[in-house]
């Protein structure tokens, strides 16, 4: 399947060397490789500030007088970054012609961080993807080498779900599952009472994956800052250590989870679909120069992308899915631990039950609440909100919250994009609150009443 990948996009580069009126002979074969291509589209844009689109085959959208053709973003080899390579290797982004993307794979978060720092035009990226609240981060300048900060567009969500936490195999039967038991909670906090508290990993700090664990813990009645010691290693690192015993937990994304259970190396605790169902995950942004320079290109490259997602999220393209992404130049990973995650399958420990529902995994259109792709400005409101909760942003950051999220979140790109690219209205969403939040816990998230959540969270450094 890499090879017939690799074949198309020798076709679909070939393709775009032809000229606008596109052979017939490309054509036929762009459909036939296309599988099952979206239903040609005439120009779908409602006026207004909209691009207008040449159509010149069925699957050519090409977007009239794109500034550049061109662009680098990055990627870390997770499922999160599927809908961007699959936007490549399905010829997407040839599609709205962006002929000339470069999907570059980051060997971490922190070189990613610094390759947008530096941009393509010195060898790093424009954009890519990004564990939440990285753009703001970046933004602001709190982990940027430039302390008055890199100005960033958050524009999708690339996807919800496929992560969780795992825990070392010798804790296995302590009562460490998503909801600890008396004995499990005991366990932990007598492991601090010791002298030797559970270590716990997350691949950057502040972002995601160490929110993920510090919520589970805390929904747990553990103090993440106190009953634990939380710290940054790289995903490779975590699972050596976790070998040989001087890791105890980790924060971490598919495919890593299958990986650690089948090595035996730990199991299963908690997803982060069961903590939070539908919860928002990782995203695309990118420079806001780039973008501010390049509007029409990056209507176009969101086009392609929501058209990738709509394609990852589909039950019969996955094993497709599977065999480009796990490709040697992408994840480098054997496909049968990438098949199980894609079909929501989870060998959960602690005797928990198995897991086996695709709206359980990763998802990247749908996921029975709102739109995946869509970046709903409340969900951001909510990485800010709980990186107040745990002293990473100043109190103030809620009350000047809108100024701060209307600078950084462009979901007014999206939704130009989104017609773009023929989604229905039904798919649109009406509003940027996704509405009221549910935890695993019982806890609600209010967008409109930010300080009310973490007035309700018993363990807080607020
Ligand atoms: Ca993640």
């Amino acid at each position: 399947m890499t090879k017939f990948s690799d074949q198309f996009s020798g076709l679909s580069r070939r393709k775009f060397i032809v000229t606008a009126g596109a052979s017939a002979l490309g054509s036929i074969l762009l459909k036939g490789c296309l599988g099952n291509p979206p239903e040609p589209t005439t120009n779908t844009s409602a006026g207004g500030a909209s691009p207008s689109v040449v159509t010149t085959t069925p699957n050519e959208k090409r977007v009239e007088g794109i500034e550049t053709t061109k662009i680098t973003l990055g990627y870390i080899p997770i499922v999160e970054s599927a809908p961007l390579i699959i936007a490549q290797e399905k010829g997407f982004f040839a599609k709205y012609g962006m002929t000339e993307v470069t999907v570059a794979k980051q060997a971490n978060w922190g070189s990613a961080r610094d390759n947008i720092e530096i941009g393509s035009a010195g060898g790093g990226i424009d954009g890519g993807q990004w564990q939440m609240p990285m753009p703001y981060m970046i933004s602001q300048g709190l982990i940027t080498k430039n302390k008055d900060g890199l100005p960033m567009y958050v524009l999708a969500q690339l996807n919800t779900q496929g992560n969780g936490i795992a825990i070392a195999a010798k804790h296995e039967g302590k009562g460490i599952g998503l909801k600890l038991s008396q004995g499990g909670h005991d366990y932990i906090k007598d492991l601090a009472k010791a002298g030797t508290p559970f270590k716990a990993a997350y691949t950057f700090p502040k972002a995601n994956q160490d929110l993920w664990i510090r919520y589970w813990l805390a929904a747990n009645n553990i103090n993440p800052d106190a009953d634990v010691s939380l710290l940054t290693v790289p995903a490779a690192q975590t699972v050596a250590n976790m070998k040989t015993g001087s890791m105890d937990g980790f924060s971490t994304g598919d495919p890593w989870p299958l990986r650690i259970v089948k090595e035996k190396i730990g199991f299963m605790s908690a997803l982060t679909a069961q903590i939070w169902k539908g919860h928002p995950e990782e995203y695309l942004a990118i420079r806001s120069d780039w973008v501010d320079k390049h509007p029409k290109a990056t209507e176009a490259i969101l086009a392609a992308l929501i058209e990738a997602q709509q394609w990852c999220d589909k039950p019969e393209h996955r094993a497709e899915l599977v065999a480009i992404v796990s490709g040697k130049s992408f994840f480098d990973v054997p496909p049968e631990i990438l098949n199980p995650p894609y079909q929501g399958k989870y060998i959960m420990g602690d005797n928990q039950p198995e897991i086996n529902d695709l709206k359980m995994g990763p998802l990247y259109w749908h996921d029975g609440i709102g739109n995946v792709s869509y970046p709903y400005k409340s969900h951001d409101l909510w990485f800010l909100t709980e990186s107040v909760r745990w002293g990473f942003l100043p109190t103030k950051t809620l009350t000047d919250h809108k100024t701060i999220i209307d600078k950084v979140n462009r979901e007014d790109i999206w939704k130009k994009a989104a017609k773009l690219a023929g989604v229905t209205a039904a798919d649109i969403p009406a509003s940027t609150s996704r509405g009221i939040e549910k935890f695993f816990d019982g806890k609600e998230f209010h967008p409109d009443k930010p300080e009310d959540y973490i007035k309700s969270l018993a363990i807080k450094k607020v």
